[in-house]
């Protein structure tokens, strides 16, 4: 038998549009028990806090009675139950342990799949409990329909009480399952620094929880305030950066020398013809938009030029664009080229 998580509540769980049916159906259930939902199946990939859902409802039934009779095991432990019981002859006392319950909750019924002595176990648990009114909670990481092997009465059962999907949460959960983190965690965080993470960690709420735990423990370790380049920093290090190397002025000047078909070296050099300035006009106006140099910096990186000269340019392009078409979708090219 698996102990309850006491952390798995209803109160601290967040609710968005990915996982409101579920929220809905599991409080439901865990308010008139065998009444509303029965079965109740939550469905859907890992992470996304069926286990949760699951024990705040056993939680908030012994909270209001604390003598409920609630079972709470993985479909793995059901398994390693019944071949015991097989074992030692007990079938009599699995039974009991299993029939005689206010609730049952089995984690992960997917795999319970080509265990057919097993899934003829539960088929019989399921409807002595259900005869009886007793609340029935299943999770799956698929929809029972799509498991394989899994017997068609079974599924039967199983989609009795209409199943409800829990998916990926979208941004704006993701923020707020982080700013309830944070603040469970007593932690001081910038909400730059959580949107930083949100944007990148947007597979599941435990990576979530798991990154923004790496940011503060990288930040603790480099003696750094959690600010948004530290968190880039560890999430780089949990292979959570964007996959595009950073931008830089060097880069640009390549991109941009082989847009116009001239040579990296005369973006760099001094020769004042049209064909020439002009790219390299262009590519300093982008090194100032797309990165984060200063215009000293930058005039130094195009063969040490003064910021003046940087300045200038920057200046003649902003005027030309106004009017000139063609520099127009030569610039959106570029950008997109270097996006
Ligand atoms: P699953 O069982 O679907 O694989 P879990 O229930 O184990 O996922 O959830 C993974 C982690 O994410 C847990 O720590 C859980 O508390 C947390 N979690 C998931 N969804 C939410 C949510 N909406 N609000 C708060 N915490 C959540
Ligand atoms: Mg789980």
């Amino acid at each position: 038998e698996t102990p309850l998580n006491p952390e798995y509540t209803f109160a601290n769980f967040i609710q968005g549009r990915s996982n409101q049916m579920a929220y809905a159906s599991a409080f439901g259930a865990s308010e008139q028990p065998g009444v509303l939902y029965n079965p109740l199946l939550i469905y859907g990939g890992v992470g996304l806090g069926k286990t949760h859902l699951m024990q705040a409802i056993a939680n908030k039934m012994l909270e209001r009675n604390p003598n409920a009779r609630i079972k709470y095991v993985t479909s793995e432990t059901f398994v390693n139950d019944y071949v015991n019981s097989i074992r030692r002859g007990s079938q009599e006392q699995f039974r009991n342990e299993y029939r005689n319950l206010d609730a049952l909750l089995v984690d992960d019924i997917q795999f319970f799949a080509s265990k057919d002595e097993t899934q003829l176990e539960f088929f019989n648990t399921f409807n002595a409990l259900h005869d009886n009114n007793k609340q029935i909670v299943l999770t799956a990481d698929q929809n029972p329909k799509q498991i394989p092997n899994l017997t068609e009465r079974l599924v039967s059962r199983f989609v009795w009480g209409v199943p409800v999907e829990i998916t990926s949460p979208g941004t704006e959960t993701r923020i707020a399952i982080l700013q309830s983190k944070a603040e469970e965690e007593h932690m001081e965080v910038p909400n730059e620094v959580l949107e930083l993470i949100a944007s990148k960690v947007n597979t599941n709420v435990r990576e979530l929880e798991g990154a923004l735990m790496r940011v503060r423990v990288f930040a603790d370790l480099n003696h750094q305030p959690m600010t948004p380049q530290i968190a880039a920093e560890a999430l780089q290090g949990m292979g959570f950066a964007d996959n595009t190397p950073a931008l830089t002025i060097d880069l640009i000047q390549k991109e941009v020398a082989q847009f116009f078909n001239i040579n990296q070296s005369d973006i760099l050099g001094k020769k004042r013809s049209k064909n020439i300035v002009v790219p390299r006009q262009i590519a300093m106006f982008l090194s100032r938009e797309l990165t984060d140099n200063s215009l000293p910096k930058i005039g130094s990186e195009f063969g040490g030029k003064d910021h003046t000269t940087v300045m200038h340019a920057i200046e003649k392009i902003e005027a030309n664009l106004k009017t000139d078409e063609k520099l127009n979708r030569d610039l959106q090219q570029l950008r997109q080229r270097m996006q």
